[in-house]
């Protein structure tokens, strides 16, 4: 074993968040023999069972982590990734045999809280610690302590911010950086029925003017389903589903469909953040979308955060020093992490143009249809 390793073998760490990029980083972690501790704010790990598509550049990292051949067992291979206009017109078509040709395998979908299942069942069940929201901290250059909302306070060499979007460890460290509405509202739901034949193993959008909306099958019998619309106009909407049905009364009679069938309705306001000078400060790291909080417009936002969980698994056991850890990892990552953001936010706001934009975007999308194929593809290596 060498002596860089022996270091960071005594180190302690702390992962604020239990979510799929915390997870994802105490499994990393173990496999390098650090045994991390996780505090997750709920008081049960797994979130609403919303789908989750997983593009082949995630699906690699969680095979390196060993989920290979449990994840294939769950998850959903898509035959292809269509987007079309609300009247059927078919603007980008992904065969995803050929992505898997070019990637080694097309994208998956599977309910997000199988994936957390997943990634706990890897860990020893005294590193997570659920009901443990973090309300404060405190870092030096050698240490750092968390306060959590139960009175408990842990101190660590090391403490990782995977609290997600709305992050405190983000808000404490770096109060300058606000999340930025993206001007959208996603109401999102899982129907207890699979798509229609022809959708069967698609991940399906539909675009129109103001308004999208995204399925795709997320296990049997389940259909997963995000709708983002306009949010000044949706803001707090008591009765969603006669909203949706309304809504929607003009897309295929597949979605009215998916929308009846459809018994819990969440919400959920589109932001993401303006790129982070730093992600590191003393003895505190930001992961995920803690660091890069993105529109779900690419579904790419776990799979950078699971991307991030390996990278700062792999520099903190290759570098001497912890700042020079933190320094590598944020190099590796944030060009490619701010570029999901930024491409991300252009794909909503292309997804739903109106009149001479909208024009300008089906045009081009027909004379050229390799346009949305680099975009969307060009994350998967
Ligand atoms: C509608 C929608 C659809 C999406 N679809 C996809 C998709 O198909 N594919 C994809 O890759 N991404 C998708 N995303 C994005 C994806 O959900 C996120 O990018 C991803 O979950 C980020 O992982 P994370 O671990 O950084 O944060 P999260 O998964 O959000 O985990 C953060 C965790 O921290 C906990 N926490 C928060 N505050 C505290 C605190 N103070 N103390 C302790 N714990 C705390 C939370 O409870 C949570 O468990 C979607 C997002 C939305 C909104």
């Amino acid at each position: 074993m060498n002596k860089i390793k022996l270091i960071f073998l005594f180190m302690n760490i702390t992962i604020i968040g239990g979510g799929i990029g915390g997870l994802a980083l105490a499994v990393a972690l173990k496999q390098k023999g650090i045994k991390a501790h996780v505090y997750e704010a709920t008081p049960h790990l797994y979130s609403f069972g919303g789908g989750l598509i997983v593009p082949p550049n995630s699906q690699r990292v969680l095979a390196s982590l060993g989920l290979d051949r449990e994840f294939k067992r769950h998850a959903v291979a898509l035959s292809d990734m269509q987007i079309r206009e609300v009247s059927g017109k078919l603007l980008y078509q992904s065969d995803q045999a050929v992505v898997a040709s070019h990637y080694g395998d097309g994208i998956r979908a599977l309910p997000r809280a199988r994936l957390h299942h997943m990634l706990s069942g890897l860990l020893d069940d005294d590193q997570m610690h659920a009901d443990h929201r973090l309300v404060d901290l405190k870092t030096t250059s050698v240490d750092a302590t968390a306060t959590f909302a139960n009175g408990i306070s842990v101190t660590s060499d090391l403490l990782v911010g995977a609290d997600g979007r709305d992050s405190r460890t983000r808000e404490l460290l770096f109060p300058q950086c606000e999340l930025v509405s993206t001007g959208q509202v996603a109401f999102r739901g899982v129907a207890n029925i699979e798509p229609d034949r022809q959708w069967n193993n698609s991940f399906v959008e539909i675009w129109d003017a103001g308004r999208r909306f995204t399925f795709f099958k997320q296990s049997d019998g389940e259909t997963y389903w995000h709708a983002p619309v306009r949010a000044d106009s949706h803001r707090n909407v008591v009765q969603i589903k006669p909203l949706l049905l309304q809504e929607y009364i003009h897309f295929p009679d597949q979605v009215q469909r998916l929308i009846d069938a459809t018994k819990q309705f969440h919400s959920v306001e589109l932001t993401d953040i303006s790129p982070l000078p730093d992600w590191w400060y003393k003895r505190v790291v930001q992961l995920g979308d803690a660091a890069h909080a993105t529109s779900p417009n690419l579904g790419q936002g776990a799979a950078q955060a699971i991307e991030d969980a390996a990278a700062l698994a792999g520099d903190l056991t290759s570098h001497r020093h912890i700042s020079a850890a933190l320094n590598a990892y944020q190099g590796q990552r944030e060009a490619k992490a701010n570029a999901v953001v930024a491409r991300s936010r252009q794909m909503g706001f292309v997804g739903e143009a109106t009149g001479a934009l909208r024009w300008i975007r089906n045009l081009t999308l027909a004379i050229n249809p390799d346009f949305a194929r680099r975009h969307i593809e060009s994350f998967y290596s």
